[in-house]
């Protein structure tokens, strides 16, 4: 899709945990080029929207379409083989390979399972393109002066920025992340967000979960707000910061 155009659109999803509605009928859409924010308090059901979209779980109903086809039934790995790409609210690297191996491998390991067997498999040619597109997206997202550093020597920021990286190497159209301010530093969270304005321009768009309003508030195109599993306000982020029904979920009523 052209700038503007729906890229990712949540019609209705639901999701219910026994007798909990942790997504009641939520819709909203992410467009060609944009950064879009899903906000709210602790348990408003932003992980598991985000889980819905990624494939890690299943819509109890509604749909979720992207590029114009349903995806709401399918598997993690085909929903990232259709260009959605996402980190994890928790770092999850290999600590003690390079910053290269951890991009390679995070790539490689797309729409397979047994990571060394996969692995082993490749001949010299498949390993050396793959690290080839791996440095590439290093080089990308400013880590490339880092490329043979153990992945857990690294800051915190770096460590995040290396999972966009690592993300990146599917070749996503949409980007997903879920947290990635969590524990920042106010300067890596600052490098962070001109990252992100960095991918966009190049035409990225990106669906940012996140609790910390002030990181969302100067990034996003539009907000997305939820609370107890509904949505509770969306539209430009200054406008929704205002919103007495945001005010109230954010200070506890
Ligand atoms: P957020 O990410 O906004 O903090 P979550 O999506 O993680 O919220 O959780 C929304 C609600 O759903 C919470 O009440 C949470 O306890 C519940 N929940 C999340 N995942 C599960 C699960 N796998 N099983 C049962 N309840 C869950
Ligand atoms: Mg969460």
């Amino acid at each position: 899709p052209s700038a503007g155009e729906p890229l990712l659109q949540v019609n209705a999803a639901r999701k219910e945990f026994g007798g909990l509605v942790a997504v009641n009928d939520v819709s909203f859409e992410v467009n060609a080029g944009e950064i879009i924010g899903l906000i709210g308090p602790n348990g408003a059901g932003k992980s598991t929207t985000f889980n819905l979209v990624t494939g890690v779980l299943h819509v109890t109903r509604g749909e979720i379409m992207f590029r114009g086809e349903r995806i709401e039934k399918l598997a993690s790995r085909e929903i990232v083989k259709r260009g959605i790409g996402r980190t994890f609210q928790h770092v999850r690297l290999m600590p003690t390979m390079t910053v290269l191996e951890n991009v390679a491998i995070g790539a490689h390991l797309r729409g397979h399972t047994g990571v060394w067997r996969s692995v082993a498999r490749l001949n010299k040619a498949e390993e050396e393109r793959l690290m080839f597109e791996a440095a590439r997206q290093i080089e990308r997202v400013g880590l490339g002066a880092h490329m043979y550093d153990e992945a857990g020597s690294l800051a915190l920021g770096q460590q995040r920025i290396l999972e966009i990286a690592r993300a990146l190497a599917s070749d996503p159209t949409l980007l997903l992340l879920d947290e990635p301010a969590a524990g920042l530093r106010y300067k890596e969270k600052q490098a962070l967000a001109d990252l992100l304005r960095k991918l966009k321009g190049e035409g990225l768009s990106v669906l940012l979960v996140e609790h910390d309003m002030d990181f969302v508030m100067n990034l996003t195109d539009r907000l997305v707000v939820m609370e107890f599993g509904t949505r509770i306000a969306h539209g430009l982020p200054h406008e929704v910061q205002n919103d007495p029904a945001v005010l109230e979920a954010y200070l506890g009523g």
